[in-house]
């Protein structure tokens, strides 16, 4: 029998808002621990919240980008739960009443388009932080205290929620990366998954193929690299087959991916709604976005990876469209004048190479450099695309202009390496032809790679054979 992965994501972004969601606290994720609460975010009695509208805002363009209906209607629900970094025993959140619903996220892959239905995105408060200390690299087993640090407490938190869509690991992991692309084109979030601005839950199940059952699911819980969630799919994917091939039943539960890093609520094998007591928050009015608000928003996405990857697709083919919109080369890819093939392969892997940043490369410049590639020597087309993103980078430094190209200039040079180096000219002569390579190296070291290579391989061999 041949099985099909069901996988459904929930994505947790931060949003990159000044101050965070129900007070006026800044949110600067470098500042000395505690130092950025105050009343409401540590939950002192009498304190209210007010919401962030940026926060809202953000929220509505992501849902516009996600292809949801953004409803007249959105309710902030109290979600409760015991754990030291809630202070007030209770999360606001969105329950069932979200502010975006009903879209679908078109996912480029190699056998076309993939449609990925987003079964909401609603607005919520991050816990506070808890810092266990004591234990092996942060983590909660083996630790001996926990600190709590507020400043993350009360950050606003979009939460994504698919529909069980995904039927591979790989498209997940290609999922999550094009959705991270997204709101950080969106501007709404910096999305960095090491600051934990950015985390998911991933939720798998695998049925007989052709059915359309949903079986019993489980879930991996903050993940925070995409490596490892397609990796943890992969695992429980054959964990569950081998258990229904085995005779067996699949139990959900719910699995702690890195309890270094956790945010609450804790783990329970099962968690049902009802254990959150949700209840509308008394503090709070409904959001009622305004329509004109609503269509501002609508108006002002930009256009986004996926739509790039899928124009970019014919040019270059899949691979290179998605490498260069994912790693965020395409901007600049879209710059650079010359064969698309050979510039996307280019910008894919030796400038990839450099770490040079693509935002701050001068794409004439770039494009003078590639269009004549095949006339400079390999290392210093290099050293060149690393220099591609300096201040006043010019191509002419490294094409025909800073070239030795002159036997005169040369020849001095060349003498002098030969003199320095009698015991491999004797070699040489000897019969190890293979020192030639040698020789020339030397000689591009010496001009900094400026020689003109043809030239000097020329020179260094009528000398040794002199
Ligand atoms: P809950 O509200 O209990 O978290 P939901 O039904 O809202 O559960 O689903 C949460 C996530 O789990 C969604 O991303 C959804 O796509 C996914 N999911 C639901 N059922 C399955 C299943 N049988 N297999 C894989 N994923 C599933
Ligand atoms: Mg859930
Ligand atoms: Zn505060």
């Amino acid at each position: 029998m041949n099985w099909e992965p069901v996988i459904g994501l929930e994505i947790h972004v931060h949003l990159k808002t000044r101050t965070k969601m129900f007070c006026r606290c800044a949110l600067e994720y470098f500042a000395p621990e505690n130092s950025r609460t105050c009343p409401v975010c540590l939950a002192h009695p009498g304190a209210l919240p007010v919401p962030n509208r940026k926060a809202i805002e953000m929220t509505i363009l992501l849902g516009h980008g996600l292809g949801c209906e953004i409803v007249d209607r959105a309710v902030f629900h109290r979600k409760h739960y015991f754990y030291p970094d809630l202070p007030k025993g209770y999360q606001i959140s969105q329950y069932d009443e979200p502010l975006c619903v009903d879209g679908a996220f078109s996912l480029p892959t190699a056998d076309g388009e993939l449609r990925i239905g987003i079964v909401r995105a609603h607005l919520e408060e991050d816990a506070a932080k808890n810092v266990h200390m004591g234990g092996a690299e942060g983590r909660i087993s083996g630790a001996d205290r926990t600190l709590v640090d507020f400043n993350r407490a009360g950050t606003p938190l979009v939460e994504i929620v698919t529909a069980p869509d995904i039927h591979s690991s790989e498209h997940a992991k290609r999922f999550l990366q094009l959705l991270r692309q997204t709101v950080v084109e969106l501007g709404i979030s910096d999305a960095e998954m090491e600051k934990g601005s950015l985390r998911f839950d991933v939720n798998v199940s695998v049925r007989p193929e052709g059915s359309d059952e949903l079986r019993t699911r489980t879930e991996l819980k903050n993940m925070n690299s995409f490596n490892f969630a397609a990796k943890g799919i992969e695992r429980e994917i054959q964990r569950q087959i081998e258990i229904y091939e085995s005779g067996g039943r699949v139990e959900q539960e719910t699995m702690h991916f890195d309890p270094g890093n956790e945010s609450a609520p804790p783990l329970r094998s099962k968690e049902e709604a009802q254990d959150y007591r949700y209840l509308p928050e008394p503090d709070l009015v409904p959001v009622e976005p305004p329509r004109d608000v609503v269509d501002r928003l609508r108006g002002e996405l930009p256009e986004l990876p996926g739509a790039r990857i899928a124009r970019f697709v014919d040019e270059v083919g899949f691979d290179l469209a998605e490498g260069l919109v994912v790693s965020g080369r395409d901007r600049l890819f879209e710059q650079v004048t010359g064969d698309r093939r050979a510039v996307a392969n280019i910008l894919m892997n030796q400038f990839a190479a450099t770490g040079v940043d693509p935002g701050a490369v001068d794409a004439a410049e770039l494009s003078k450099l590639i269009e004549a590639r095949d006339q400079v020597p390999r290392h210093v087309f290099t050293e060149a695309l690393a220099a591609s993103g300096d201040p006043g980078f010019s191509a002419e430094t490294y094409l025909g202009d800073g070239q030795i190209t002159e036997t005169g200039d040369l020849e001095p040079i060349v003498d002098r390496i030969l003199a320095a180096n009698p015991g491999q000219v004797e070699a040489y002569r000897g019969g190890k032809q293979g020192l030639l390579g040698f020789f020339v190296g030397q000689v591009m070291k010496e001009t900094e790679g400026r020689a003109n290579p043809k030239l000097v391989n020329e020179l260094v061999r009528e000398k040794l054979n002199a």
